[in-house]
């Protein structure tokens, strides 16, 4: 008798953008409905993900390790303890890719969202989890979250959720942030500012040689439903229309040129192209790529 298998190995990818490695590790995903969709027909967007054969809305949540240079940066940090236990499991994987966290040199932020930034640090003893990592973001996100006003403005869930927990994520790196306004931001990756899911919201391109990789962060949180009605938006979006006309822009300029994308939310390992279809854009996950060698 053997035992069959009763988890998966890892939620480890490589993918080789010229001399750059870039690693997607999972930190497992996020179950949801579609009632915090924002601007779209909710009826056609069952629709779109029942034909789809998608249940229900499942939320991928992908961090991604960039090899660049002798250095090493990982881009968002999953969401720790502090979601849902489907989620947080960016240490484990990273052990499974063999990287110890104490390797990263610096950890870029795409935003502050729990299910980027809640990674940082051991929520329950405020450990930092990269304990020797520069953390780096856009200047208008961080100000955002720590703004007294703003933070008065929102509801009760954003304001614990978002403002108070994203305080205390952050609040052990203070004196090792660096703020960006755009470029290049490590060794071949670059600051994308794609502002209106959150204020400082910001994509990464990945280039060496001729390569490209875009790392899209939050564009899409629905990728069924978003490609086919770019318009639709999320209730969390800080700013609805501009996160809207953020993703119209990043759909339009991947699409025109068969860019590579990753994405944060794209269903696992998150790699993929857009074509235009119309109005409306279509997604295609690549293939898996075995091999090390350039494609
Ligand atoms: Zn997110």
């Amino acid at each position: 008798m053997t035992s069959q298998p009763s988890q998966q190995i890892t939620g480890v990818y490589h993918r080789k953008i010229g001399d750059i490695v870039v690693t997607a590790i999972s930190d497992g995903y996020l179950d949801g409905n579609l009632e915090v969709m924002r601007n779209v027909d909710l009826d056609k967007a069952h629709t779109i993900l029942r034909e789809a054969f998608r249940p229900a809305r499942r939320t991928s949540v992908n961090t991604f390790l960039i090899h660049s240079k002798g250095r090493l940066a990982i881009i968002d940090t999953g969401s720790g303890n502090y979601l849902l236990p489907t989620a947080g499991m960016v240490q484990r994987n990273l052990a499974a890719a063999g990287i110890d966290p104490e390797s990263i040199d610096t950890v870029l932020l795409t935003h502050m969202h729990p299910d980027h930034s809640a990674g940082l640090t051991d929520m329950s003893n405020g450990k930092l989890l990269f304990p020797n990592a520069e953390l780096v973001m856009h200047e208008n996100e961080l100000p955002h979250w720590f703004d007294d006003g703003a933070m008065a403005r929102a509801d009760e869930r954003a304001k614990k959720l978002f403002f108070q927990a994203g305080r205390e994520q952050v609040a052990p790196y203070k004196n090792r942030t660096r703020l960006f306004k755009q470029g290049e931001v490590f060794p071949g990756v670059t600051a994308v500012p794609s502002h209106g899911h959150t204020p400082g919201h910001t994509a990464y391109l990945i280039a060496s040689g001729n390569h490209q990789l875009m790392i899209w962060g939050d564009t899409v949180h629905v990728p069924e439903v978003q490609t086919a009605h770019p318009e639709a938006g999320m209730g969390f979006d800080t700013d609805l229309a501009q996160a809207a006309a953020s993703r119209k822009r990043m759909f339009d300029r991947v699409s025109a040129d068969g860019t590579l994308v990753a994405g944060m939310h794209l269903h696992f390992p998150g790699f993929a192209r857009l074509a235009r279809r119309g109005e409306a854009y279509a997604l295609y996950p690549e293939m898996w790529v075995h091999s090390f060698e350039q494609e």
